[in-house]
């Protein structure tokens, strides 16, 4: 019996989802939620159905991690913390320096934490819950799983920007998208259900959720992705505004009496995409509800259908064709309306939605017709568990033990 446990540590949170890895079988998961706030908050559903609920002081990542573990104990889902075997963290920037998962020690500690000018919130966070295990688990393997090492194989062209090259190479300014950790899933699951090698496949993977980023792969490896140095850009998201013309920035600052640049691209995060073009919500349920009788609500699902539609038609250019288009992350995964809308305007493609199919919810699915010429799928997604796939992965080739941290 082999168990791990996969970390997302944010700045206030820390989700886990704990693995037996002989059977994939998901034994506990949940949230840590306000770290370092009055009143924090834990939710553990594990069993068959059990849940356990509760609100109290989390007073650091360090105490988060030591209460995890005791839950762990006291719910009876593991009866020694020795039974964790490995610990996968999800780290948001890995540069140009991590090109896959890595096995954590000191060295990695420092360059994760060197990368922390492209994620100023996320790395120290990521690296907190990462000292925070290391204290409590110190014989557990650990693994670091980046969002950006799956698009470290983009083609030059494609993740170089048009500015002065020296932003690049003085300061390391380029495409290093996100969500690489989905991306890559999605990927992996749809050569199975599609029962042909990912290596021969061209794929377009659209992850869908408040944050959302549309990613071509092709013979298994990233081509090119949506979102660039930062995950501002791209498609039209929850609160962030996808691709923009920069210059209006200065246009708005003299107008709206801003005094920085981040007062501005706080606007351009938090108060723009669905919630800043229809006025109602961020959340697309809401604009959806809202779109029969508000313009601006319908507007705004319009334009996120036109932005997926227009990134799918560069992507299959780019890639020279497409064999399947994968949608997931919370929009993907439930509205079959938007994808409804996507697929309809990539008839031309040759792509013909199966409606009965695209109705059904929540699983690995083909929502395209037999005869359809480019498949649709539709893969909820699993990025812890591909974290834990990667822990266990590198503990079978480098039998990965402890790794020393100073
Ligand atoms: P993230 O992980 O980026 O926070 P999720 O992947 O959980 O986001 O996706 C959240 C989004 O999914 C929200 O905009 C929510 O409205 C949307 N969503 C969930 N269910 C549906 C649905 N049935 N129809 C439309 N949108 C949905």
């Amino acid at each position: 019996m082999s168990k791990i446990i996969a970390i997302n540590a944010g700045s206030s949170s820390l989700k886990f989802k704990l693995f037996e890895m002989s059977t994939e079988q998901v034994l506990a998961q949940g949230l840590f939620d306000r770290i370092g706030l009055a009143e924090g908050e834990i939710k553990i559903k594990y069993g068959v159905g059990e849940k356990f609920e509760t609100r109290e002081e989390i007073k650091n990542h360090s105490y988060a991690v030591k209460r995890l573990l005791e839950l762990l104990l006291d719910l009876e889902i593991i009866h020694e913390f020795s039974e964790i075997k490995g610990v996968g963290h999800r780290v948001v920037a890995g540069g140009e320096y991590f090109k896959r998962s890595v096995a954590i020690d000191s060295k990695v500690i420092k360059k994760i934490n060197s990368l922390a000018e492209y994620a100023p919130i996320h790395n120290p966070a990521n690296l907190m819950g990462i000292k925070a295990f290391k204290k409590i688990l110190p014989t557990a393997a650990a693994v670091a799983v980046f969002d950006t090492s799956f698009h470290q194989t983009m083609p030059k062209e494609n993740y170089i920007f048009s500015v002065p090259y020296e932003w690049y190479q003085k300061y390391g300014v380029r495409r290093y998208g996100a969500h690489g950790t989905s991306h890559r899933y999605v990927a992996d699951v749809a050569a199975k259900i599609l029962n042909r090698p990912l290596e021969k496949l061209k794929l377009i993977s659209c992850h869908l959720g408040a944050g959302a980023s549309i990613c071509a792969i092709k013979n298994g490896k990233s081509f090119d992705t949506s979102m660039g140095f930062t995950p501002l850009t791209g498609i039209t998201m929850a609160t962030r505004s996808g691709d923009a013309d920069v210059a209006m920035l200065s246009f708005m600052m003299q107008k709206l009496d801003m005094h920085s640049m981040p007062e501005a691209i706080y606007d351009l995060n938090k108060k723009s995409g669905l919630l800043g073009i229809s006025g109602v919500s961020s959340d697309m349920r809401d604009v959806m509800a809202k779109s029969s009788t508000n313009p601006r609500a319908k507007l705004a699902v319009d334009i996120f259908v036109k932005d997926i539609v227009k990134y799918i038609g560069s992507y299959t250019a780019e890639m020279g064709g497409v064999d399947g288009i994968i949608f997931t992350a919370g929009i993907g995964e439930n509205s079959a309306e938007i994808r409804s809308e996507v697929l309809k305007k990539l008839s031309y493609m040759g792509i013909m939605v199966d409606e009965e199919s695209n109705a059904v919810r929540g699983e690995n699915i083909v929502i395209s017709t037999e005869d359809s010429k480019v498949k649709a799928l539709v893969i909820p997604t699993n990025e812890e568990l591909m974290i834990a796939r990667d822990v266990a992965k590198i503990m079978t080739k480098k039998n990965v033990k402890s790794a020393k941290l100073v």
